[in-house]
């Protein structure tokens, strides 16, 4: 923080764990609150034990903020919530206009360009990622440095008449995906389908999805307090919604209902797609590779060998059938 600002700002650094968070926040009265999303959702739900009574703002970082938890701690707390896009590497990356919500690219101040050949910065791409060029860091200055989020671009110009790139959304890290195995080749399963299965039951408070194996995945599911359904009724209704959204029918899905779900203990931010798999490997891939060319040689084999048995059929058919067709239209 510059020296001239720090004689106006007092800053209390908290750790989420701390036995006596909600006391020190209390005693503290902050006018704005900064903190991962998880943790700002956890505080919302104990929002009858805090009396902020200064706070003016709530401020999202590295996790992302998903509609929900947007709402649930905006009604808890009744100040703004700006979701301010930004990375630890170019912290100007986009501003929020407060009127309207939208995300704003500071382009005049960076360079933001998908990796793919595309004109518009960040165009969505699973598995593509974007490339920040931050020249205003005179200290660290970044040239093409890949973020690791996919960011899907809105196209319509936005009501506030700023001409900057808006983002649309954001649909989180782009390692918060799956590689699952139909068989014949890797598919890739974003964590949006379990976003929108846990969207379609309000008694979820969190979830986490790991992948222990390659067509397996382990479900944990946090419910908020008082929570108006069974854990059973939840894991049911859960699985049917994964189902709704065309998660493939040969993934097994494991649904368990925890108490709580924790952050990472090194990182201390909250990871909702763990894979204990990987990505398949290069040898994986050729191996489907072979699979799909031997089962494509085994369809033309058969293919062949069927229109060897047609003609044979058909001529015999025709020798047999000649005073009433030229020729059979079907064959046996
Ligand atoms: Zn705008």
């Amino acid at each position: 923080m510059p020296e001239i600002v720090g004689n106006f700002v007092h800053i209390q650094r908290l750790s989420s764990v701390q036995s006596d968070l909600i006391e020190r926040l209390n005693e503290f009265q902050p006018n704005v609150l900064v903190s991962y999303a998880s943790v700002l959702e956890a505080l919302a739900i104990q929002s009858n034990k805090l009396h902020l009574n200064n706070l003016r703002q709530i401020a999202n970082i590295s996790e992302q903020l998903t509609p929900r938890a947007g709402k649930r701690i905006q009604e808890a707390f009744h100040v703004a919530l700006p979701d301010h896009y930004a990375t630890g590497e170019c912290l100007l990356l986009s501003n929020v206009v407060r009127r309207t919500a939208a995300r704003h690219i500071n382009a005049d101040w960076l360079f933001s360009r998908s990796s793919t050949r595309t004109t518009a910065p960040f165009r969505r791409a699973v598995g593509q990622k974007g490339l920040v060029t931050n020249l205003a860091n005179t200290v660290q200055p970044f040239i093409r440095y890949e973020v690791g989020d996919q960011v899907m671009m809105a196209v319509e110009p936005c009501s506030c008449g700023s001409r900057l790139p808006r983002i649309d959304h954001v649909e989180g890290r782009a390692a918060e995906t799956f590689w699952i195995f139909d068989g014949m080749r890797h598919q890739l399963v974003s964590g949006g389908i379990f976003n929108a299965a846990v969207d379609s039951l309000k008694e979820i408070r969190e979830w986490q999805a790991i992948q222990t194996e390659r067509n397996r995945v382990n479900v944990r599911l946090e419910l908020l307090p008082n929570a108006a359904m069974t854990p059973t009724a939840v894991r049911t209704a859960f699985l049917h919604a994964l189902t709704a959204h065309e998660l493939p029918g040969y993934v097994t899905v494991e649904v368990e209902v925890v108490s709580a779900l924790l952050s990472d203990q090194v990182t201390s931010k909250f990871r909702r797609m763990i894979s204990e798999v990987g990505p398949p490997t290069i040898r994986r891939c050729n191996l489907a590779y072979r699979r799909g060319l031997q089962g494509l040689h085994r369809l033309v084999s058969y293919a062949a060998h069927v229109a060897r048995r047609a003609i044979v059929a058909g001529i015999l058919v025709s020798t047999w059938s000649s005073s009433v067709s030229s020729w059979p239209t079907t064959t046996a």
